[in-house]
């Protein structure tokens, strides 16, 4: 249980937001649009490059799916050193389900690079969004929020990806607690995920500056919720289960 508490505050928890914007994440969905537009069901998936990280690195989206149905966004990674959900990610990409599927493997790239939790600029980017942020510290604390909200380029990217695409749910993977984080408008979804995915729900307030905190003040209709893998790589079983958890959640309208 102190593993879990320590988890629990390192995790990952909520979100926030600011309304800014970022000419290079605004072009990405619009692109991604214009490329979809006619697209049915089995459409083929589509990459979609969103920005760049402080670090010149590509960040990137897989469109795939029937957009007849409500979005649903999964982001394989936030933290640099907690990449297990990456595999779930790649999974989807290739597969041609009835769901609309955005996909973003990794959100911090620069962090996997460098195999921290932070991105390049020692940022915590699950602490850099606006609601209830909360700032002190400096780069490279293990959980250092930024100046400001949304001083990060993954995070402007990121949100203005949910607020175009508005997803009717978002998964973010991070470890290694194991359990399925919801809270507020999420825990009916984070349930439903965690029956399918047989992990236990964890029924707790979002941290300050999160990304599922700000999706859930942002668009509170919809579903944002993180999804505590256990350490190590998923087992094949295991990856299968996350994505038929998935798939079922988007399945549920
Ligand atoms: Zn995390």
């Amino acid at each position: 249980m102190v593993l879990l508490a320590v988890g629990a505050i390192a995790g990952c928890g909520g979100s926030s937001m600011h309304a800014s914007h970022d000419a290079s994440a605004a072009a990405g969905p619009a692109a991604s649009t214009a490329a979809s537009s006619g697209a049915g069901a089995s459409a083929s998936p589509r990459r979609i490059e969103l920005g760049r990280t402080a670090g010149g690195r590509p960040l990137v989206a897989i469109h795939a799916g029937d957009e007849r149905s409500p979005p649903v966004l999964v982001v394989g990674a936030i933290h640099g050193n907690e990449l297990a959900g990456v595999a779930v990610a790649r999974a989807l990409e290739r597969i041609r389900a009835g769901a609309d599927l955005w996909v973003v493997p990794e959100l911090n790239p620069d962090g996997a690079a460098r195999g921290t939790r932070q991105n390049g600029r020692g940022v915590d980017l699950n602490a850099n969004w606006s609601s209830q942020w909360r700032g002190g510290g400096r780069p490279w604390d293990v959980y250092y929020p930024g100046p400001a909200p949304f001083s990060e380029r993954e995070t402007r990217i990121a949100r203005a990806l949910i607020l175009r695409i508005r997803p009717h749910v978002t998964v973010w993977y991070h470890q290694h607690m194991d359990v399925v984080w919801a809270w507020g408008p999420s825990t009916s979804a984070g349930r439903r995920y965690a029956r399918y995915a047989g992990m236990r729900l964890y029924h707790h307030r979002w941290l300050p500056g999160t990304a599922a905190n700000w999706q859930n003040h942002q668009l509170p209709d919809s579903a944002s919720f993180t999804v505590e893998l256990p350490a190590g790589s998923l087992t094949t079983r295991a990856l299968d289960r996350h994505v038929r958890a998935v798939l079922a959640l988007a399945a549920h309208r």
